[in-house]
């Protein structure tokens, strides 16, 4: 029933394939027994593998056992989630906070819970996917804005009558890297008449902007109780899962509503106390991990630089390098795998321009960037 369908995937180069690893996440992977330098992770911090989160694993693991066995509301979770829910509230600076299964099973459970027939739904048009479905779930009026432009987010808003408007927005956008206009939105809510509030996916910011605190920390803006912050656990963090923050009301409304929470089995203790333990290295950040991250954009950008390379609106480790075509990505892309670099080719419909997806993260040491810039200069030689 779907040979043609996949025949035709292949013929265009969109067929997408699995790789996995036979090693820990890292600057390093190993896949089908050969060592590659992996530009393709979201663990900007190398958190995945680091001693202290692999041991709050353990450690959940052995007192808690595997699984959860029920959802939150059925006593699924432990004296580990509410720790944890008690830390990520201190660390985002609201009043309380709800973990979630992940970041998909959150947008596409917490957007049809923030807003029904009665009310409407801002979204940017760049947004990330989970978004995309969870504003489809919803029953309210969806209204999309162009791409961070808050002029037409305005004009939109004024032209709608609904009970309330929700913005929804990813903070860090996750294929581009640039970041939301998130000040200014948050002008618009507080001049509003208080039937505003702005749902933030902050998943490629938290542990990444404003030391690690996130994006609202980044722009110098204290929360506030029309603001829901949405971070993930499975990027920068290390581990898995998604969180909301935001004030009690909010908070108390999710966990009576959203569907992704009530009907699905809680996280594993393991993946509760490897956040636990995440959280816990970001905070301290002894090590400087979130500066070493910074520092080694600088320094893959510096080398991009004289490439001649689109990076588009990056700002942060998430670096695009936007081609002309599908063809010309997967060419790039597979030039760098034979080269030992995995360096992921996003094509449509994930986005409208194809691209070789970079991200840089904490982990990669200054020679593993010369590599990657020497072999880009390479391919920039031959293809020119
Ligand atoms: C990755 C991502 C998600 C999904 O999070 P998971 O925990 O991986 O399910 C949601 N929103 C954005 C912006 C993301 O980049």
């Amino acid at each position: 029933m779907f040979r043609k369908e996949l025949e035709a995937l292949k013929e265009n180069r969109l067929l997408r394939e699995i790789k996995d690893r036979g090693s820990a996440q890292g600057a390093r992977i190993n896949i089908k027994g050969r060592v590659y330098i992996n530009f393709g992770s979201n663990d900007y911090l190398g958190l995945a593998s680091h001693p202290h989160v692999a041991a709050g694993a353990k450690d959940a693991l052995e007192k808690f056992g595997a699984g959860a066995g029920a959802s939150r509301l059925l006593a699924g979770g432990t004296s580990l989630s509410e720790r944890l829910e008690s830390l990520l509230a201190d660390f985002k600076e609201a009043e309380k906070a709800l973990v979630f299964n992940s970041g998909y099973c959150m947008n596409t459970g917490v957007i049809p819970a923030l807003a029904d027939e009665e009310d409407a739904v801002f979204s940017d048009e760049l947004n990330h996917a989970s978004i995309i479905d969870g504003c489809r779930l919803s029953k309210a009026k969806k209204y999309i804005y162009r791409h961070s432009d808050v002029s037409h987010l305005r004009e939109l808003l004024r032209g709608t009558k609904a009970r309330k408007k929700i913005i929804v927005t990813d903070a860090v956008f996750s294929m581009d890297g640039d970041i939301a206009p998130i000040e200014e939105i948050c002008g618009l809510c507080a001049s509003g008449s208080g039937d505003m509030l702005l749902y933030m996916d902050d998943a490629h910011g938290t542990g990444v902007l404003g030391k690690g605190r996130g994006t609202l920390r980044h722009f110098g803006i204290k929360p506030e109780p029309w603001i829901i912050q949405m971070g993930t656990m499975s990027k920068a963090m290390g581990s898995f899962g998604a969180f909301a923050a935001g004030d009690g009301d909010s908070i108390g409304w999710l966990l009576n509503s959203a569907r992704s929470l009530i009907f699905s089995t809680a996280l594993p203790p393991s993946a509760v106390g490897a956040s636990i333990a995440a959280l816990e290295v970001i905070w301290k950040d002894d090590k400087g991990l979130v500066d070493k991250l910074w520092d080694n954009r600088d320094k893959l950008m510096n080398e991009l630089a004289g490439l001649g390379l689109d990076t588009g609106r990056s700002e942060t480790p998430i670096i695009p390098l936007i081609m002309k075509d599908v063809e010309s990505t997967a060419g790039l892309s597979d030039y760098l795998y034979k080269e030992g670099i995995y360096a992921p080719a996003i094509r449509p419909p994930a986005v409208r321009t194809p691209r070789v997806r970079l991200t840089v993260t904490a982990a990669h040491t200054e020679e593993e960037i010369g590599i990657l810039a020497r072999a880009l200069h390479a391919w920039r030689e031959k293809t020119l």
